[in-house]
C-alpha cells in the first residue's frame, strides 16, 4: 500500500491527465444510500467518456488499483474509508438515439431518468423498475431488478474498460443473471446501449405507475438503508428466512433490522459500517445456524475493513 508521498504523487498526476475534479480526503457517507463510511483517499469525477478512457488508461499504466462508486445505492463502505482511488461516473449522463426504441446511455444517468424516457416514449421492457435507486452502470452490473423485469434483460451491447482500455462488449458478454453479471471490480461500464420493445404508452404508464405504488408499500422503512441486504437462495426469499429466525428488529450499535422489512438493514442515526457488517454477519450466522442456509448478501463492500473482510 503507498504512502503519503505516493498518494501525493497519485494526486498530482491525475490532476495533471483528468479534466474533471480530483480531489482529496472525500468523506463518503453522504455518497451512499446507509450514510456511512469514511473518506476516499482521493475521488476522480471525469468529465466525460474520453476523460474516463484517460483516467483508466493511466491507472493500467502505473498498476494503480481503483473502485468505481454508482450513486452508493449498493454499497457499504468502511468506516476506516478507501485507499484506492475511488471513482465516480455521474458526469456520463448522456442519452443518445441510435434506432427505432434504442439508446445509448451514459454510465452516470440515474436509472429513474431511463425509465422515465422509456415511459413517455411507450418502450417496454423497464417501465416497472422506476422505483430502484442508483445509476445505470450501477444498474447493468448489478443487474438490477424486480418482479419480471431486469435491466439486462434489454441491454443490447455496452462500453467497458478492461486492462486500460475501452471494449465493446456484446450482451452474451454480461452473463446476466439473477442480480449477477460478468463485470468485475477491476471493469468499468461507461456506456450502455438498449433496445426496448415498442407498446402501447398508455399500457407501459400503467404498469410504471402500479409498480411505483406497490413498492411505496412494500418498502416503507423508516432510516437510511441499501434495499435488500441479501439475495433471494434459489428456494424461498431471504427476509421469510430472517423472519422465521426471529430476527426482525434486532439491532447491534446503530443499525437494526428493519422492523417493517426483515431483509433491509436501516441505519438510525449513527450507525458505523462496523455496526452494519456485523449485523449482517450476524443474520448470515443465525440463519446459516437454524436453516442450514447461508444468504448470500447483495450488498457490496468497499473500502478498508481491516482483518473481517477484503474491499
Ligand atoms: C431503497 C432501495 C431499494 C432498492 N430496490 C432494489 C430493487 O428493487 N432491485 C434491485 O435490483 N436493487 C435494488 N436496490 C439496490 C440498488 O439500488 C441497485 O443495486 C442499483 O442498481 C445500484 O446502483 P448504484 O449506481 O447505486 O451502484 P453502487 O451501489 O454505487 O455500486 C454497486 C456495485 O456496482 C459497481 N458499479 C457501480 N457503477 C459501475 C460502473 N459504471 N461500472 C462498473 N461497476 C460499477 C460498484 O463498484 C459496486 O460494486 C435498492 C436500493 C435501495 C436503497
Amino acid at each position: 500500500m503507498p504512502g503519503c508521498r505516493g498518494q501525493d504523487s497519485r494526486f498530482e498526476l491525475l490532476r495533471e491527465v483528468v479534466r474533471g475534479p480530483v480531489r482529496r480526503q472525500v468523506p463518503l457517507a453522504s455518497y451512499t444510500s446507509w450514510r456511512v463510511g469514511g473518506p476516499a483517499e482521493i475521488l476522480v469525477e471525469p468529465q466525460d467518456e474520453d476523460d474516463a478512457g484517460r483516467l483508466f488508461s493511466v491507472f493500467h499504466e502505473h498498476g494503480w488499483p481503483w473502485r468505481l462508486l454508482g450513486a452508493g445505492t449498493n454499497l457499504l463502505v468502511a468506516d476506516r474509508g478507501v485507499r484506492e482511488v475511488v471513482v465516480s461516473l455521474s458526469a456520463l449522463q448522456g442519452i443518445e438515439p441510435l434506432g427505432p426504441q434504442q439508446v445509448r446511455v451514459g454510465a452516470g444517468l440515474l436509472l429513474s431518468k431511463l425509465v422515465k424516457r422509456c415511459v413517455e416514449s411507450g418502450w417496454q421492457g423497464i417501465e416497472t423498475l422506476g422505483g430502484i435507486p442508483g445509476t445505470v452502470g450501477g444498474a447493468v452490473t448489478m443487474n438490477a431488478g424486480a418482479g419480471d423485469q431486469t435491466v439486462g434483460g434489454c441491454v443490447l451491447a455496452a462500453r467497458v474498460v478492461e486492462q486500460g482500455a475501452v471494449r465493446d462488449w456484446p450482451a452474451q458478454r454480461f452473463d446476466f443473471d439473477y442480480r449477477h453479471s460478468a463485470v468485475t471490480p477491476e471493469q468499468a461500464v461507461l456506456a450502455v446501449d438498449f433496445a426496448f420493445d415498442a407498446a402501447e404508452p398508455a399500457a407501459v404508464a400503467q404498469r410504471h405507475a402500479v409498480a411505483l405504488a406497490h413498492r411505496r408499500r412494500a418498502q416503507a422503512v423508516h432510516g437510511a438503508n441499501a434495499g435488500s441486504v441479501f439475495k433471494n437462495p434459489s428456494r424461498g426469499s431471504a427476509w421469510k428466512l430472517i423472519d422465521a429466525c426471529g430476527l426482525r428488529g434486532v439491532r447491534r450499535g446503530g443499525a437494526q433490522v428493519a422492523p417493517e422489512h426483515a431483509n433491509f438493514i436501516v441505519n438510525n442515526g449513527d450507525a458505523s459500517a462496523a455496526d452494519i457488517l456485523g449485523l449482517i454477519r450476524q443474520v448470515q450466522a443465525e440463519v446459516y445456524r437454524r436453516m442450514g442456509i447461508l444468504l448470500e448478501p447483495e450488498v457490496r463492500l468497499m473500502g478498508d475493513f481491516g482483518e473481517d473482510h477484503e474491499s
